[in-house]
């Protein structure tokens, strides 16, 4: 879903709030769909939608100066921002604790927010992740920032793959634009406490993504000595891929390692190894293959 501006985390600081403290709920460039409206940003449409730099738009993309494809970059009455993100991974803003992991409107897939997660950050301040397909967080947990909290999805009142993501003061839930306020004049949103971004611009959480390394040699027999190792830790998974078709778990939730594989005679077979480190990032490798008494192949 281009057309927004491409969010990707190189936009030069702008001063920042007293104690700004997030950073952008996915990692990787993502574009931006709709900004959040300072002029109203309760879903009351007013008729203008007012980005966070001054620019103010008649709603309904009326007086739009790109093409088509950017009116809907201004959303009368929006309350939050809008990332162009489809099924992917979904983070954390901020270390904090999830005060909510359920359907906006439980009962109704097709309303509101759809599947959405929120998480208190215990500074006044609580964060929404909206639209998910699916949501790897319970309520009361405790995360850390840059944690997989969710996949976004198209869940509720949404007519796209897209991550809706909402700062809200937690007393009384009043939106919040993460980008604080940068135009001439007044904010048109008294409730703004600036901008937020920790450092003063929208960065990725620093994440160690994992890596994962698969062997496989043959031992005597049937036997071969299947290994896995990564970086950084992790739980791994490991999946046998018998005749190139059949897959099925081997060894679930173990460490770093390896195990002795026994081959049925007549059979190929090759491994694929999954690791989820502690923020819920994973990598994925896969084994050369193997057939008894054929020794290694590629
Ligand atoms: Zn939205």
């Amino acid at each position: 879903m281009p057309g927004g501006p491409l969010e990707e985390a190189i936009s030069a600081p702008r001063p920042a709030a007293g104690g700004a403290f997030l950073t952008l709920p996915f990692v990787g460039p993502h574009y931006v769909t709709s900004i959040f409206d300072h002029c109203s940003p309760n879903y009351v449409p007013d008729g203008l939608v007012c980005r966070y730099d001054g620019l103010t738009k008649l709603a309904g993309g009326f007086d739009e100066t790109g093409p088509p494809s950017q009116a809907w970059l201004f959303y009368d009455g929006h309350d939050g921002l809008d990332y162009g993100l489809y099924y992917e991974n979904v983070v954390a803003a901020a270390d904090g604790r999830v005060v909510y992991a359920d359907w906006n409107r439980p009962g109704c897939a097709t309303c509101g927010y759809g599947q959405e997660v929120r998480i208190d950050h215990g500074n006044g301040i609580t964060t929404r992740y909206a639209h998910l397909s699916k949501i790897l967080v319970g309520d009361g947990q405790q995360v850390r920032r840059g944690q997989v909290i969710g996949i976004s999805g198209n869940t509720g009142a949404s007519t796209g793959e897209h991550l809706h993501f909402g700062a809200y003061l937690t007393a009384g839930f009043i939106p919040l634009d993460p980008y604080g306020w940068s135009g001439d004049g007044a904010d048109p949103w008294a409730h703004d406490v600036g901008n937020l971004w920790q450092g003063g611009a929208p960065r990725y959480a620093a994440v160690a993504m994992p890596a994962v390394q698969v062997s496989i040699n043959a031992l005597d027999g049937n036997r071969f000595a299947v290994g896995w190792k990564g970086v950084g830790g992790g739980a791994y998974d490991i999946e046998v891929i018998e005749d190139q078709r059949l897959a099925r778990n081997w060894e679930t939730s173990v460490g770093e390692g390896g195990a002795t594989f026994s081959a049925e005679p007549g059979h190929s077979y090759w491994f694929l190894v999954t690791v989820r480190n502690d923020l819920g990032w994973t990598a994925t490798a896969s084994s050369a293959a193997v057939a008894v008494g054929a020794g290694l192949n590629s």
